[in-house]
């Protein structure tokens, strides 16, 4: 068990995953943060959650369970401990507190926000839900309680074509990423419109032929890849097999060989056998996969780190178990809504 190394121990650990990615002078300095925070994290009765975005030090020391938002979804729902320590984004831990109305949940920074989950509000939905009566909503998990509130079911991208195909519905509103929402309106034969909603907004198709009905938000980190990207890596290495995930265009996952969740990438490079892969997703996450698999060559295109998730830190996770900063609130009227559309996405797996 992590929870019970010594700082030698903790070092020997964090050295053999990770003495190819991070600095020795910097892992023994993070060893010793790490120890404390699992002493404190077991004198707290508290469990952490990582998720697979989180730096390579931080996710191979500390988290009690580590996945993408749905698999972390799961683990906040069955936990027994009385402080979920959610090292993720503010919409995750938000995640968490709904479904965990009377533990206390804590995010280790105030900053960690997330662009895609900034790009609705609760009265976007509401305008949505006026302008297209009766069709039901599926959120996306990157999104704030209060659109959860207004959704009629949550997905990841774990899950999305499930949740789309599992409500049998003609039409189907999906919010709010755009790029998701065109992936999951391919694999699944429907055609998506972008409606106008207020004036000034770009969307321009107003056709009278639709099944799914998006929004135009975006992932800062994943709208970044390019098809050129993909291009010019496979001329320097034919072989090389591309993975992108589903909030990247639906040009570049199309471009790639494999699309999925964060999981999906993972499960994909532990069961195959190529000769290097490319993963086309958060910078963090390509260094936690290398050392996962250090028999396998990863190649980086890596100048893209979540801005959001970087801000969540060792050093702000102890004193985050410290002081219990900064504790999640989500008003009772707001989560008795969004549980329901949590707990319809979770009774589909
Ligand atoms: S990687 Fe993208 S979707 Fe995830 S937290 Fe960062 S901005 Fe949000």
């Amino acid at each position: 068990m992590l929870t019970s190394l010594s700082v030698d121990e903790m070092y020997q650990n964090m050295k053999v995953a990770l003495k190819d990615i991070v600095p020795d002078v910097e892992l023994r300095y993070k060893a010793e943060l790490a120890v404390e925070i699992n002493r404190l994290k077991k004198e707290k009765n508290a469990v952490i959650l990582g998720h697979n975005y989180m730096e390579p030090a931080l996710y191979y020391s500390i988290p009690d369970f580590k996945g993408d938002s749905l698999e972390l979804s799961r683990k906040a729902a069955q936990t027994d401990k009385s402080i979920i320590v959610f090292c993720g984004v503010k919409f995750m831990a938000e995640t968490a507190k709904i479904i965990n109305p009377d533990k206390i949940v804590l995010l280790p920074s105030e900053k960690a926000g997330c662009s895609l989950a900034a790009s609705i509000t609760a009265e976007d939905v509401r305008l949505l839900k006026a302008r297209f009566p009766g069709v039901p909503v599926v959120t996306y998990i990157n999104t704030y309680a209060d659109v959860k509130a207004e959704s009629d079911i949550c997905c990841t991208s774990g899950n999305a074509a499930a949740v789309v195909e599992s409500l049998k519905s003609d039409t189907i509103i999906f919010i709010p990423d755009e790029y998701l929402a065109k992936n999951v309106a391919q694999e699944t034969g429907k055609h998506i419109i972008f409606p106008r909603l207020y004036s000034g907004s770009t969307n321009t198709d107003t056709s009278l032929d639709y099944q799914m009905i998006g929004w135009p938000g975006r992932c800062e980190v994943h709208e970044k890849f390019t098809v050129d990207d993909i291009r010019s890596i496979r001329q320097q290495f034919p072989d090389v097999v591309i993975l992108a995930h589903p909030e990247c265009s639906p040009e570049v996952t199309s471009a790639s060989d494999f699309s999925g969740s964060t999981a999906a990438m993972i499960r994909y490079v532990e069961k195959t056998n190529a000769p290097r892969y490319l993963l086309l997703t958060e910078c963090a996450m390509g260094d936690n996969i290398a050392a996962a698999n250090p028999e396998k060559e990863m190649l980086r295109l890596c100048s893209v780190r979540c801005p959001h998730m970087n801000q969540i830190t060792l050093e702000d996770t102890l004193k985050s178990l410290q002081n219990n900063q900064y504790e999640i609130e989500v008003p009772e009227e707001i989560r008795v809504r969004a549980v329901k559309s949590i707990q319809r996405m979770l009774a589909i797996g």
